[in-house]
């Protein structure tokens, strides 16, 4: 399998799992066009984990699952805080790339579409960032916790919603989590902060 052959997969598994959840739909059009980018692989050891010890899906989400895993070994893992941040066991065992987006494998101005992984037993501080997200379960679960919202511990096909700047945490207990997030509004390329 090729870079082009895997995430061209991906992207359309990416699009069937978007059309067929309501919330999804509702917060984002599918971007028209996304364009291939070639970009040079980097790996990290999220690539690993989400190939061997994904969570569980559940019924409808398992074809994205296995598109990701086919793609995890070529495509451009990065990671958005430092060892001091959040320390060396996280960074371990977490990771993202960005799908299709103003940096992406597929580049579109329209929205962002990235893919973050997290292994068991982390937590992800509280964080926030100007454009508005929607994460979206493939496989494993998270308790997510947001100010002014209650914490909800989700898993396959189920979604959170963070509005612009609103501060917002993520813990994992026994189960790693893996999310296909979309992104929308200004300055989508911005990195997230982690909330003083
Ligand atoms: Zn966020």
């Amino acid at each position: 399998m090729t870079q082009r052959t895997a995430l061209d997969t991906l992207l359309r598994a990416a699009k069937a799992w978007h059309s067929a959840l309501p919330d999804a739909t509702r917060f984002c059009p599918w971007p028209e066009n996304p364009s291939w980018q070639p970009r040079q692989p980097h790996t990290l050891p999220a690539s690993d984990l989400l190939c061997r010890a994904p969570g569980t899906p559940n019924a409808k989400s398992t074809a994205l699952l296995e598109a990701l895993q086919s793609a995890a070994p070529f495509v451009d893992w990065r990671q958005s805080y430092t060892v001091e941040e959040v320390g060396r066991h996280f960074l371990d065992h977490y990771g993202w790339f960005e799908l299709a987006g103003p940096e992406g494998h597929f580049v579109t101005h329209e929205a962002r579409i990235t893919v973050g992984y997290w292994g068991p037993g982390l937590f992800y501080p509280r964080h926030q960032h100007k454009p508005a997200e929607l994460y979206t379960i493939v496989s494993g679960r998270a308790t997510f916790q947001s100010d002014g919202a209650p914490d909800a511990l989700l898993g396959p096909g189920q979604t959170r919603y963070h509005a612009p700047n609103q501060p917002h945490a993520m813990t994992t207990h026994e189960d790693p989590v893996l999310t296909v997030v979309f992104w929308r509004g200004d300055e989508l390329a911005e990195r997230p902060r982690l909330t003083q």
